[in-house]
């Protein structure tokens, strides 16, 4: 993963809403979507910039991506992201370079900015990809251990954890781009009493999960696996998902199979795929493991991996109530973690599913599992923050939370930072939850 000249901090957009301290979106970050203007239109790939979206399509239209590879072109001009994640590192780094010489300071896109750039706030995202098949592992040790003692409190963890990346594999049809209204799911819930008929009705404990996504590259044919050194480059790039999960529906539900229609009645994906190229100055050591925890086995161990196979990424979720919006409050944080604090890197990821021959495509979502860490702050998701609901959240509203409410809005951000590098962002993945159908 190398710097090149698209990362350099002096390098500034003809854009200006990109110049705006705090923006998600810099020059340095350039992630790529699918938009459309309006509700008809067929879907498009454009590249966040500031405020704005540089639409591909016209671009290539115009000329601006001539010279570049013909699948390039093609994937520029495709209604997803597939093809563009099909491509092999060496050629999406082209479209990068070219995106950046586009947008750069006397770049020749500025003569065409009435034709090809758009505010943000006059498209509608699509989800980055078509996903043929989306996995949530369970990747941070610390949320482990936190749900893990709310049910063994003599021993959370077990005894799996720490050497096979567990994972359960979610269901595609029900991820939705960010924006989304989430419909509060119904189901089966455990008697109340023993003797007692289940019951079935509007889940009470509806709850959130603060996650990352990877979007898959080129894949893999069935059979086999991807070596844990060449894991990496099948990463397109990275994402926020919000795995909502209806905590009393998985508690009856899960055993022995893992969850099921607790998690798949909706899942949010935030609509900018960060790709890997701009995540080159974001990279950290693989979290360091304490002492007397196994060494992963040497399919999930590679050196370089380890050196730098995690993402230094800030992660956070935001709530904001119905009365809070009528009032024109803003968004509570709830918590804040690390992309890098994850007991396995998304290399490991790849490597493992991939291990047993199972062929992984262009566009597959895996995401990493709630994502907590070591502080009370760290708590990615409601079940961790309220002890299983018996400690409510607070809201400067007055407000308090077990579980989410019909109204309340989740947003996820994400954020990387490091000392020399503009800092680039995710986007919001944000959701509202709406009453349950009658
Ligand atoms: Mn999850």
């Amino acid at each position: 993963m190398t710097l090149d000249a698209t990362h350099e901090p002096t390098l500034a957009s003809w854009v200006e809403s990109s110049r705006a301290p705090g923006t998600d979106f810099p020059i340095q970050n350039l992630p790529l979507g699918v938009f459309r203007r309006s509700p008809g239109e067929p879907a498009r790939v454009g590249c966040a910039i500031g405020a704005d979206v540089l639409d591909l399509s016209a671009s290539v239209a115009l000329g601006l991506l001539g010279g570049l590879p013909p699948a390039v072109v093609e994937a520029a001009r495709a209604a997803s992201l597939n093809a563009y994640m099909a491509l092999p590192a060496a050629s999406r780094g082209t479209l990068r370079a070219r995106l950046s010489e586009l947008l750069r300071t006397g770049g020749s896109a500025q003569g065409h900015a009435g034709a090809v750039l758009i505010p943000q706030g006059q498209v509608a995202m699509a989800l980055p990809a078509e996903v043929g098949d989306y996995t949530d592992f369970y990747a941070s040790v610390h949320h482990a251990t936190n749900v893990g003692r709310l049910f063994r409190p003599e021993s959370p963890l077990l005894p799996n954890y720490k050497h096979v990346p567990i994972g359960y594999h979610g269901r595609a049809s029900s991820l939705v781009p960010s924006g989304t209204a989430i419909r509060r799911p119904s189901g089966q819930t455990e008697p109340k009493a023993e003797g007692d008929a289940p019951a079935f009705g509007p889940s009470r404990r509806l709850d959130y999960e603060l996650e990352g996504g990877l979007f898959l590259g080129p894949g893999n044919a069935l059979g086999t696996p991807v070596p844990i050194g060449e894991a990496g480059t099948h990463i397109a790039g990275l994402c926020l998902v919000n795995d909502w999960s209806a905590r009393d529906l998985q508690k009856w539900e899960y055993q022995p199979l893992g969850p099921f229609l607790a998690k798949s009645f909706a899942t949010t994906v935030s609509p900018w795929l960060v790709t890997v190229e701009a995540l080159a100055p974001f990279r950290a050591p693989a979290s360091p493991r304490p002492a007397g925890d196994p060494a992963p086995l040497p399919y999930l161990r590679a050196s370089e991996d380890q050196a730098h196979g995690a993402f230094d990424v800030e992660l956070a979720v935001w709530l904001r109530t119905e009365r809070m919006r009528e009032r024109g409050e803003p968004a509570f944080q709830l918590s804040s973690s690390y992309l890098r604090d994850l007991y396995w890197t998304p290399a490991q990821l790849v490597a493992h599913h991939a291990s047993n021959g199972c062929n992984l495509r262009p566009g597959d979502l895996l995401a990493t599992g709630t994502v907590s860490g070591p502080e009370p702050g760290n708590r990615g998701c409601l079940l961790e923050l309220t002890n299983g609901g018996r400690d409510a959240v607070r809201l400067p509203s007055g407000e308090e939370r077990r579980f989410l409410e019909d109204g309340d809005e989740i947003t996820l951000t994400g954020r990387a930072r490091r000392e020399g590098f503009v800092p680039i962002g995710f986007g919001a993945c944000r959701g509202t939850i709406l009453s349950a159908k009658e």
